[in-house]
Order: C-alpha cells, then sequence, then structure tokens
C-alpha cells in the first residue's frame, strides 16, 4: 500500500530523513518509534504530501507521490491524517466538522454524508455531540471527532501523529480504544507513537527511527521486548 524508496529530506542544509526505505502492506499497522527530532513526523507528513521529498520514490496504492497534481490530489484523498492537536474547525458543529471535506470535496450527496458521518459518531462513542460545537467537548472527544473526520473522507491509509500526546492521561485510553478499532477493521495505518503497550499489543510492526534512518525493525512484540540495537535498548530504558 505504500512503498518508500530511498526517501531523504532536507529542509536547506539539515537532512531530517536520511534514506528510508520501507514498505507498508495493506492491512498492516505500523507504529513508528523514536526519540525527538528523529524524524517521525517529517516521514508521515512526507507521505501525504505535507512535506515534498528531496529525493527517493513514494508510491501509495501503486501512484508514485510526483509532482502531478492528479496524483497528488489522489494521494491526498486516499490519506487520512489525525494530528497530536486536534486542529478541528472551531466555527463548525462536530457533524459540520466531519462532513464538509465528503461534500465539498468529494461532492457526495449530504443527506447520504450526513448518514455515514452519524454511524461514525457511533463507533467513536459521540453519537449525541453530533451539534456540539468543538470547545464544547474534551480533548479525548476531540481528538475521536478528529478520527471520524479523517475516516469520511474513506480512506485507504490513516496516519496518525502521536494522537493522545496532547491529552491528559486519564483521556489516552479512549482514544488509544478508538484506534484500536479502527485497525481491528482492517485499515492500513502507521502511528507515531510515545505508547509502547499500545504499539506492542496493536502494532504488527514497530520501526525506530534515530536521527533520520530506520535503526530497528520488526515484529512489534519481538522488537520491543527484545531489542538489538543499542539505541533501542536505550531508547526503552534497558540498561545495557
Ligand atoms: P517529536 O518526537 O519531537 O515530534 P519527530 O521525530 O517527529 O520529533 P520531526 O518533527 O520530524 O521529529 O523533526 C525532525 C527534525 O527536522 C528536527 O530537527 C526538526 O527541527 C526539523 N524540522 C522539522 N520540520 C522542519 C521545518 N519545517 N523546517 C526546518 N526544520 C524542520
Ligand atoms: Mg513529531
Amino acid at each position: 500500500m505504500i512503498e518508500m524508496v530511498d526517501v531523504h529530506k532536507q529542509f536547506g542544509d539539515l537532512e531530517v530523513i536520511k534514506g528510508i526505505d520501507l514498505t507498508i502492506q495493506a492491512g498492516e499497522v505500523v507504529s513508528v518509534i523514536g526519540s525527538s527530532g528523529s524524524g517521525k513526523s517529517t516521514l508521515l507528513r512526507c507521505i501525504n504530501n505535507l512535506e515534498k521529498i528531496t529525493s527517493g520514490k513514494i508510491i501509495v496504492d501503486k501512484i508514485p507521490l510526483n509532482d502531478h497534481k492528479a496524483n497528488i490530489a489522489h494521494i491526498k484523498r486516499e490519506v487520512g491524517m489525525v494530528f497530536q492537536q486536534f486542529n478541528l474547525f472551531p466555527h463548525m458543529t462536530v457533524l459540520e466538522n466531519i462532513t464538509v471535506a465528503p461534500i465539498h470535496v468529494l461532492k457526495r450527496p449530504k443527506k447520504e454524508v450526513e448518514e455515514e458521518a452519524v454511524k461514525l459518531l457511533k463507533k467513536v462513542g459521540l453519537e449525541e455531540k453530533k451539534n456540539d460545537y468543538p470547545k464544547k467537548l474534551s480533548g479525548g472527544q476531540q481528538q475521536r471527532v478528529a478520527i471520524a473526520r479523517a475516516l469520511a473522507m474513506r480512506p485507504k491509509v490513516m496516519l496518525f501523529d502521536e494522537p493522545t500526546s496532547a491529552l491528559d492521561p486519564e483521556l489516552v485510553g479512549e482514544v488509544l480504544q478508538v484506534i484500536r478499532k479502527v485497525a481491528e477493521e482492517g485499515m492500513t495505518m502507521v502511528v507515531v507513537t510515545h505508547e509502547m503497550n499500545f504499539a506492542k499489543e496493536v502494532a504488527d510492526r514497530v520501526v525506530f527511527m534515530a536521527n533520520g534512518r530506520v535503526e530497528e525493525q520488526g515484529i512489534a512484540k519481538e522488537v520491543l521486548v527484545n531489542p538489538k540495537s543499542e539505541k533501542l535498548r536505550a531508547f526503552l530504558g534497558y540498561s545495557s
């Protein structure tokens, strides 16, 4: 579903992605971990063209991410993203937040989109909040709306960038629960997270990034329980 070949990304003189090769199969859930500044967010942002790569290749659902507007538009439609800060539109209700893009970007019929939005709200446990404005919701509820909003575009891939890092600890579980549900339904997902238990339980594979490179990767339970590289051992707090 996603193929990255020798991907590099520079900001000016600073190279932050230093040659990444990574293939993500349809239905696979991959957790990306690594210390601050290792390039995790930049990598995600490259996948949906929020950042333009300096060299290398990214292919999403067989479509190369290049300068062709049609390709970029196609990939942006197929890739949903959820950020640390929920970024809901403050002047729109929960329902409007979810339906605005399917109606105006996908040009789908309003009634059908609204029905689907209500189903999505049920899935994230917020059916009764559909007419509320974001500021009335808790952080966990806002993030669940953001997930529903991304799903409403019927993406083939979902990218999550530290979706629970901005939440109070007691609200983390409800959001992880929703992400787990989406994973179990077979969505292809890349989740940048500091929640190691979540990674261990939900991800098929863990990718550990260090200094712009993939330092170690493998089956989640193996990599997190029995890390090989010194850097990953240190990151996980294993004494060597
Ligand atoms: P964190 O865990 O703190 O979110 P991260 O692994 O997501 O870290 P990135 O945000 O990808 O790290 O940043 C990687 C490096 O790229 C950092 O040194 C950062 O300062 C730099 N960087 C990111 N975005 C830009 C930008 N727009 N312009 C210049 N430098 C940037
Ligand atoms: Mg980041």
